[in-house]
C-alpha cells in the first residue's frame, strides 16, 4: 500500500481555512491532525478534537522527549504537532494535513521534505477585513492587528509549493484536489507504474 501524503495547509485567520479542511476531509482518504497547544480552549472547541490543552510545562516535557514532528510559539501560546497523529495514519495511506502556521510549516519543510505545502489566501486584503469585520466578535483594534499579522505570514506564501486563493470555497476546495491529482501524478512517474505498463511488451 502506498503511504498517505504529509500536508501542510496554512492560511492567515479569516481565509475560510476551517470550511475549506471541513470539505476536504469528508473524503476519508484525509484526515487533519490534532496539535496540542498551551492556550486556554476557546468557546465552542472540544477537547481532544480542536486540540489537545496542555500546560506549559507538558509541552516542555513533550519537547525533551521529542514526541513532536515540529512546535513553534504564536503569539504567547506555544502550538505542537505530535508525531503519533501523524505516522500511524500516512502507513495507513492517509493522508494527514497539518493546520500550522508560516514557522511550523518551514520546520515540516527541513523534517519532511517530501511534505506537499499549500497557503491559503484571501482574494484581497481588503476582503480579509470585510470578513474579519462580518463576524462581528472582535473589536477594530484587534482586526487590524489580525491583518497586519496576515500580511506578515502572506510573505511566506512563495516559500510554498502551491497557493490556493480562496474565493469562492466550492473553487477552493476544487483547487486542492486538483493539486493532489498532480502530485499523485507526478509521483507515478517514479512509481511502479511505468514498469506496470511496459510488463507485456
Ligand atoms: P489558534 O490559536 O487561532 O487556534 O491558532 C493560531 C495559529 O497556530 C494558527 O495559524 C494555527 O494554524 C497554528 N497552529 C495550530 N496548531 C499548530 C501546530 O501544531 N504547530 C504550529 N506550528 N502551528 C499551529
Amino acid at each position: 500500500m502506498n503511504r498517505g501524503r504529509l500536508i501542510v495547509f496554512s492560511a492567515p485567520s479569516g481565509c475560510g481555512k476551517g470550511t475549506m479542511l471541513a470539505e476536504i476531509t469528508k473524503n476519508e482518504k484525509f484526515c487533519c491532525s490534532v496539535s496540542a497547544t498551551t492556550r486556554d480552549p476557546r468557546e465552542g472547541e472540544i477537547p481532544n478534537v480542536s486540540y489537545y490543552y496542555i500546560t506549559k510545562e507538558e509541552f516542555l516535557k513533550k519537547v525533551e522527549e521529542n514526541a513532536f514532528l515540529e512546535h513553534a510559539q504564536y503569539v504567547d501560546n506555544f502550538y505542537g504537532t505530535y508525531l503519533s497523529e501523524v505516522e500511524p495514519r500516512l502507513e495507513k495511506g492517509i493522508n494527514v494535513i497539518l493546520e500550522i502556521e508560516v514557522q511550523g510549516a518551514m520546520r515540516v519543510r527541513e523534517a519532511r521534505p517530501d511534505a506537499l505545502l499549500i497557503f491559503v489566501l484571501p482574494p484581497s486584503i481588503a476582503e480579509l477585513r470585510r470578513r474579519l469585520n462580518k463576524r462581528g466578535t472582535e473589536e477594530q483594534d484587534v482586526i487590524e492587528k489580525r491583518v497586519a499579522q496576515a500580511k506578515e505570514e502572506i510573505e511566506y506564501a512563495p516559500k510554498y509549493d502551491y497557493v490556493i486563493v480562496n474565493d469562492a470555497l466550492e473553487d477552493a476546495v476544487d483547487d486542492f484536489f486538483s493539486i493532489i491529482r498532480a502530485e499523485e501524478l507526478k509521483a507515478a512517474k517514479s512509481g511502479e507504474l511505468i514498469n506496470e505498463v511496459k510488463k507485456d511488451a
